[in-house]
């Protein structure tokens, strides 16, 4: 009898011919994972087998965390030829719990000499006579007891769910504008999760926001790699750009042209790290700079798709997907973030593009700005 952990991966299952490459990818993330409390974890039957656990729990949680990854079940393995001991085990599954159960079970060797009707009939039976607390309930049973005879028998009572989505990697990669704030960390989330490796870009405006600032980002980064099985961070020097834009442009229009430049420069890292798109933690109407018209003016400067998976959630949405995945109590941190140093007091919020564009003209070297922000960037490995 050996003790596992068995993986079930969701969408992976639609792929047609593609799906030992998207098999594979995810073996390598759920290994990597998992690689502080098991060595021994392979691809067995359209799932991900794990052995030899030296913390059943934490290795649990790693799993759960790994994007492809639709359920996981702490499970047992064992001979199936002495069907009484195999009973025996599912009894011992029942332990703890109390209601009603009842026994699926699958049978894949078609030789094996009970069915699924009569494993399920006879496992219940053999329950119920030693546990007559508990009751059968075959419509809406308190547990499930699975048992499937395959090659060996494997038993489990509880399926975790994972977060479901693909493996990171299987889609690209993208760049994530991480603020210190609560939607850009759920944006990252989003599009990780259908496959995507991020690389975090985070503007910094020291000596106007501190080195704590800076950790608590480092600190979301850090959690995001949970997720991502890593990240890779640009801080960059966004100080300069910042007082420039706060010289020679017109007060009311400060705050579009900074985001514009964040949008170039991201593209510039974005690029340099072969990354296809941009992502933003912008909801519509939310500040001045994210009405439509705003939006606009932004996406005007990107030479890349800029997604922004949060575009239509209310801020109570968002927040309960930042609690959801553990970003929320970091985002909510009260330091200081680059954009409440420079913010006027009247932002348009139905900016033209044209007019935009000749308030930058005020400022000289751009570009020569820009190129410095990317080569001065501190990075950071996570
Ligand atoms: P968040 O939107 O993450 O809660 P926020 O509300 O402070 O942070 P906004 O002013 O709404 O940020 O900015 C919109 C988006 O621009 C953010 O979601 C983020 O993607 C990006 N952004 C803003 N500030 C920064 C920054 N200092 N570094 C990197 N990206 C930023
Ligand atoms: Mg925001």
């Amino acid at each position: 009898m050996r003790e596992l952990l068995m993986v079930r991966y969701g969408e992976i299952y639609l792929k047609g011919l593609n799906r030992p490459y998207f098999q594979n990818l995810l073996l390598a993330r759920v290994k990597s994972a998992v690689k502080a409390y098991s060595s021994n974890v392979r691809l067995h039957d359209s799932r991900i087998y794990i052995y030899d656990m030296a913390d059943k729990t934490a290795c649990l949680e790693a799993v759960q965390q790994v994007f492809g990854v639709h359920s996981v079940c702490p499970a047992v393995e064992m001979e199936k030829g002495d069907f009484e001991k195999v009973c025996e085990q599912g009894l011992q599954l029942m332990e703890g719990l109390s209601g009603s159960f009842k026994v699926i079970a699958r049978r894949a060797d078609k030789l094996y000499p009970l069915d699924s009707p009569q494993i399920g009939a006879e496992m219940g039976g053999y329950i119920l006579s030693r546990r007559p607390d508990l009751k059968v309930d075959v419509r809406k049973p308190d547990h499930e007891l699975n048992v499937e005879i395959r090659d060996l028998a494997y038993l489990y009572s509880r399926v975790y769910p994972g977060p479901g989505g693909m493996p990171v990697g299987s889609n690209g990669k993208a760049a994530l504008l991480l603020s210190g704030g609560i939607d850009s960390p759920v944006a990252g989330y989003m599009i990780a999760k259908r496959g995507v490796a991020l690389v975090g870009i985070h503007f910094y405006s020291f000596p106007y926001t501190g080195e704590r600032s800076k950790e608590k980002v480092v600190q979301l980064g850090r959690i995001l790699a949970g997720y991502c099985g890593g990240l890779k961070l640009y801080v960059v020097p966004f100080t300069d750009i910042q007082m420039r834009i706060h010289e020679s442009c017109p007060e009311d229009h400060t705050t579009l042209i900074m985001r514009r430049f964040m949008m170039r420069i991201a593209e510039k890292i974005a690029r340099k790290e072969q990354a296809q798109a941009l992502i933003t933690g912008e909801s519509i109407g939310q500040v001045a700079s994210q009405t439509m018209n705003a939006l606009a003016c932004t996406d005007a400067v990107a030479g890349m798709p800029v997604f922004r998976p949060v575009i239509g959630f209310d801020k109570i949405e968002i927040i309960s997907c930042a609690q959801k995945i553990g970003t929320y109590e970091t985002s909510s941190l009260p330091y200081e973030d680059c954009c409440t140093v420079f913010t006027p007091r009247h932002p348009v919020t139905q900016p033209k593009l044209d007019k935009v564009e000749k308030a930058e003209m005020n400022l000289a070297n751009a570009e020569a700005l820009i190129e410095t922000a990317v080569n001065d960037s501190e990075i950071i490995e996570i």
